[in-house]
């Protein structure tokens, strides 16, 4: 299915649950609004799983956040403001309007606690890395492609003020060391080789964590990335942080246009300079 009819089918059952739970809350039916609620749940995640195209990215994301933000705090200040109002003409001689407002007042207090510990659970998985950038990249070829990709690594970084380190030299002839006669398998040598380098570095440098921007490609073999990873933390005794990224890709690529960024258009080796402009695959 794609994302366009999933999001007519969404509106229809929205409006469907609506016109039921309005009929409901009209005639003083209780039984029907609960039961409609979790059959079109189940129905949109249903559907939902059928859709092969990326339903959220960064952009929702950062969409959500920020209206999330606003919606608290409006609904804050606009309930600690009615709460109180009710809870003094409450004691001012209006007594029913008494449990309004300490309903209100109670419901804020309750949003504010739901968010600091969802807060604290979120800071706990996400939060806390202080993150620097790292270039070695024997396998770009030839060398003006390298000095190309470095340079606009080294103006993005200014740009969002990453720390960099760079590897000075070009490691070349280790690479084509490492893949020759391996040229089907060169991506996890390709990996180990790069992957190696940053663990080394992270250890000199007490990084306590490691990863890689291959992570958002979705052209990459994820599955030899995280096994190499995963061998190389173990060897260095760092951690090897995995996510798979793949979903936001056009977003990163949204968010560095404006940039005017030098773009690659091939993976990085011969062989993949290769492929790309013959269409075929090494074998
Ligand atoms: S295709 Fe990319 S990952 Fe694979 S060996 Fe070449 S440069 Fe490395």
């Amino acid at each position: 299915m794609s994302f366009k009819s999933f999001k007519l089918l969404r509106l229809v059952v929205v409006v469907i649950l609506g016109i039921l739970v309005t009929w409901a809350a009209a005639n003083g039916n209780p039984w029907i609004p609960i039961p409609a609620v979790i059959a079109a749940t189940i129905i949109l995640l249903l559907f939902r799983r059928g859709v092969k195209e990326v339903i959220v990215d960064e952009r929702t994301f950062s969409i959500a956040y920020k209206a999330s933000r606003v919606a608290f705090v409006i609904f804050g200040v606009g309930a600690v403001t009615i709460g109180t109002t009710l809870l003094a003409l409450g004691k001012a001689g209006q007594p029913d309007l008494k449990p309004i407002g300490f309903t209100l007042s109670y419901s804020i207090c309750a949003l504010v606690l739901i968010y600091s510990i969802a807060y604290s659970y979120y800071n706990r998985k996400f939060g806390g890395y202080e993150v620097s950038g790292f270039w070695y990249n024997p396998n770009i070829h030839p060398y003006t492609e390298h000095q190309n990709r470095l340079a606009s690594m080294k103006s993005l970084a200014q740009e969002i003020n990453l720390p960099l380190i760079v590897e000075e030299g070009y490691d070349f002839i280790k690479y084509f060391r490492r893949v020759a006669g391996n040229e089907t398998e060169r991506c996890r040598h390709c990996f180990n080789l790069r992957l190696s380098k940053t663990a080394e570095i992270a250890r000199q440098n007490s990084f306590n964590a490691f990863t890689t921007t291959l992570l958002i490609s979705p052209h990459q073999k994820h599955d030899i990335i995280r096994e190499t990873g995963n061998e190389i933390a173990g060897e260095y005794e760092l951690e090897f942080l995995y996510a798979d990224l793949r979903k936001r890709y056009s977003d990163s690529r949204h968010m560095t246009k404006p940039m005017d960024l030098y773009r690659q258009q091939y993976c990085g080796c011969v062989y993949s300079e290769w492929e790309r402009y013959t269409g075929k695959e090494i074998e």
